[in-house]
């Protein structure tokens, strides 16, 4: 059964945008996972010693600091002014990678770093250097492993990018979001094309050359127009990925978003032509699109394992990433581990305070049922490749072929509105109806309310 319920069959056709976004454009989950994180619970015990031996594992580490908040923000992070917060809790980290080494007790192999935040790239590049070092004495990081880093190009130096090279990073993340000065003073993040240029440059000389650019639609003041001059802005620095965010106003999570709301927003309307806009320019300048809302140029390997079919979607969006676990460590991180999700602890104080004892810091997680698994591989399908045979994934995850047959009939109504076309247990997303692919996935999601206040719009 699904939560889907919403999707009564009207027998309308060629119904307009505005009806499709007023149907199927309301809050769903991104699923970076699922089940999604608001499934975990508190009555959770953490469990390490199912990752088989030897197993090749990613890891993710949380860096929650910035400079100034900017006011669409939606992360987890803390705005500081001196070291000596980052430097307690990079202690704490430490503490964490040693703990979390100890305790699998054998060997396991790092394939892809990620730092996120925050803005990791408050760190220098003797901290970075010794947080991989640490890492690879406990995990042991492989030839040729990804080594990511979110970076805010406010807080970029050419020394910091010589440093992170140095340390073995290879892929840089800017957080570029917009180009247009008016968007910039709304979001309060001044960063003027010629910094995020200057960034570029100083990662290709220190040989950092695989760069993605986040940018976002949805924002104070945007409209087709800047959001097409943002992509031509974007185009001239090359990046190798760029991803494509709608803005999550969700105050009721983020208070300090309510301080956008004097401004003039984007409707949904507006929204999802914006997003169209970026997608054709995008590919127009020969960028191939990736799932709901990535693009990379034809060489990158987030485009080759596409194109081989071996894409995966995680907390960090679409991945080259094949590895069955993930390790996440600092503060509110979530680990993918085999049978189950655990999720750190948001509280600073409660972080530390566990670690000083010896405890993991986990505040809550979920154990995986064998219909929460096939369900995942069905969603994850239609995230990476917008279709599914869904009688296929049940029949590999020891389910009879009918067990999804009733979720597939909720997909009517989308099949007579042209968002899906379905031949017998094959559901395939039409190109039209790509934008709404998280309401698709919603119909297979068994936990998924319709809870407006728990997720952003799906468009
Ligand atoms: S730099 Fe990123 S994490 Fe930091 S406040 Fe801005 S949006 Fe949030």
């Amino acid at each position: 059964m699904t939560g889907c319920s919403r999707y009564h069959l009207n027998m309308s056709t060629n119904p307009t945008t505005e009806e499709l976004l007023r149907r199927y454009g309301g809050a769903v989950p991104r699923y970076t996972s699922y089940p999604t994180a608001v499934q975990f619970k508190g009555d959770f015990r953490p469990k390490t010693g199912d990752i088989p031996e030897n197993a090749e594992v990613s890891i993710y580490v949380h860096i929650p600091f910035c400079r100034s908040l900017c006011s669409y923000c939606g992360c987890l992070t803390r705005v500081v002014h001196d070291d000596s917060p980052v430097n307690n809790y990079l202690a704490a980290l430490d503490e964490e990678i040693g703990l979390l080494g100890s305790m699998t007790g054998y060997s396991l192999t790092a394939g892809h770093i990620h730092f996120g935040g925050g803005s990791p790239n408050l760190l220098s590049g003797e901290d970075i250097e010794s947080l991989i070092n640490l890492i690879d004495l406990n995990f042991d990081i492989r030839d040729g492993a990804e080594i990511a880093i979110e970076a805010d190009p406010r807080q970029m130096t050419a020394e910091k990018a010589r440093g992170y090279a140095l340390a073995g990073v290879n892929r840089v993340s800017l957080g570029v979001q917009d180009f247009q000065r008016e968007t910039q003073l709304a979001i309060n993040r001044i960063q003027p094309y010629s910094q995020v240029e200057a960034c570029v440059g100083w990662l290709g000389d220190a040989g950092i050359d695989n760069i993605n650019f986040d940018l976002m639609y949805g924002l104070p003041c945007q409209t087709e127009d800047t959001i097409a001059d943002n992509v031509q802005k974007a185009v001239t620095l090359n990046p190798s990925r760029i991803s494509v965010f709608g803005y999550a106003h969700v105050p009721w999570m983020r208070p300090h978003q309510k301080i956008l709301e004097k401004y003039s927003m984007p409707g949904p309307l507006e929204r999802f032509r914006q997003a169209q806009v970026a997608r054709e320019a995008f590919l127009d300048k020969g960028y191939l699109g990736i799932g709901m809302d990535h693009f990379a140029l034809p060489g990158d390997r987030l485009a080759v394992a596409a194109g081989n079919r071996e894409l995966r979607r995680n907390f960090q969006g679409y991945t080259t990433d094949r590895a069955k676990t993930l390790i996440g460590l600092g503060i509110s991180s979530i680990s993918c581990l085999p049978g189950a999700f655990m999720q750190n602890t948001t509280s600073f104080k409660v972080y530390k305070e566990k670690l000083s004892l010896g405890d993991l810091p986990v505040e809550k997680g979920t154990y995986l049922t064998p219909e929460d698994i096939m369900r995942a591989d069905v969603i994850e399908q239609l995230m990476c490749y917008f279709t599914v045979d869904a009688a296929d994934a049940c029949r590999r995850h020891g389910f009879s072929e009918a067990h999804l047959a009733e979720d597939v009939a909720y997909l009517r109504q989308m099949e007579q509105d042209g968002i899906v076309e379905l031949d017998g247990s094959v559901v395939t997303i039409t190109e039209s109806g790509r934008p709404f692919v998280r309401s698709v996935c919603a119909a297979f999601d068994s936990y998924f309310e319709g809870a407006q206040n728990r997720h952003a719009r799906a468009v």
